[in-house]
């Protein structure tokens, strides 16, 4: 096979003729704009287009002027048709879409893929829109690390236990949600991981597209009583550090560890438990044993 050295980007062109494999394609989230070129090329190069809905994905294909013939691969037929693609894609070109943005992201495709590497079909992405990156891109809160929890459950209990695992997690954290439930899902949001920095990403790429951010409270408040209209990605920003000891706190921590301890150990002890530094604790603790 040839290889591209990395700092080279490959041909703009797919080949004339794909090669066998699965190929995992990325459509518009809204704005059709979104297509790649590739993409355009891909679907109409495949063999066959494994898709969650033909009317959905027969609108994108129409406008694209591409004929490629569907299949429909969705939660209620995949394990009956999933062994006919792969064996299909070990042989010939065959591309999975979803309803719109990357298959896989909170949409079907998962087993097929990892079926298909077992079974040493290649794999291929074609990448492109996705509403959690986007939502992510623009919402100016940390991209460094992020976790992409999907949908919450619906029931009110349920949710607050998944949102009470993901409480520690020093990530912004990513959640796909409708407008009919995002009021209580701020407010569960907001109960289980305090009043941290958060941005509501709607119809993002469409006419109305909004990214809305501020505290959890603000927004709970803000769509309290009117559900809004159209596709959402939540966002909340990582823990908020912890707010920074005072003197008084320094000084009655360190009392309470000097009488059972040494001074060195006291200001060690201290300086760990609240997050000051051990020469500070540490000065501060000979000026208490020495009684100032
Ligand atoms: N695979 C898709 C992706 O790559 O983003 C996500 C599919 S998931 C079934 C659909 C959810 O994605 C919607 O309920 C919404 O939470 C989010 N979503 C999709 N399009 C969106 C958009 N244009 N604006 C905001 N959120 C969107």
């Amino acid at each position: 096979m040839h290889e591209h050295p990395s700092s080279e980007p490959v041909s703009a062109e797919e080949p004339a003729s794909l090669a066998p494999g699965l190929y995992i394609v990325a459509t518009p989230i809204g704005n059709l704009g979104d297509m790649t070129a590739r993409a355009v090329r891909v679907l109409a190069s495949a063999s066959l287009i494994a898709c969650e809905d033909t009317r959905v994905t027969g609108r994108l294909l129409n406008h694209f002027a591409i004929t490629t013939r569907m299949q429909p691969y969705h939660d209620h037929n995949a394990a009956s048709v999933r062994p006919g693609l792969i064996a299909r894609a070990a042989v010939e070109p065959v591309a999975l879409v979803s309803d719109a943005g990357t298959p896989l992201i909170s949409d079907p495709g998962y087993k097929l893929v990892a079926d298909a590497r077992d079974a040493g079909v290649t794999v291929v992405a074609v990448p492109g829109a996705c509403a959690a990156i986007a939502a992510l891109s623009i919402a100016g809160l940390p991209t460094d690390r992020f976790l992409f929890a999907g949908f919450l459950p619906a029931k009110d209990k349920a949710k607050r236990d998944a949102i009470a695992e993901l409480a520690n997690v020093p990530a912004t954290l990513v959640f796909y949600e409708s407008g009919p439930r995002l009021a209580a899902t701020l407010l569960a949001l907001h109960d289980g991981l305090g009043d941290r920095p958060a941005g509501v990403g709607r119809e993002l790429t469409k006419r109305y597209e909004e990214m809305v951010t501020g505290p959890l409270s603000e927004l709970a408040a803000r769509w309290a009583d009117a559900p809004p209209r159209g596709e959402i990605v939540v966002l909340v920003g990582p823990p908020l550090p912890a707010a920074a000891a005072t003197a008084d706190d320094l000084d009655s921590a360190l009392h309470a560890a000097l009488a059972t301890m040494k001074v060195k150990d006291a200001a060690r002890t201290v300086a760990e438990a609240l997050g000051v530094s051990k020469t500070e604790a540490y000065a501060r603790a000979l000026v208490l044993k020495n009684g100032e």
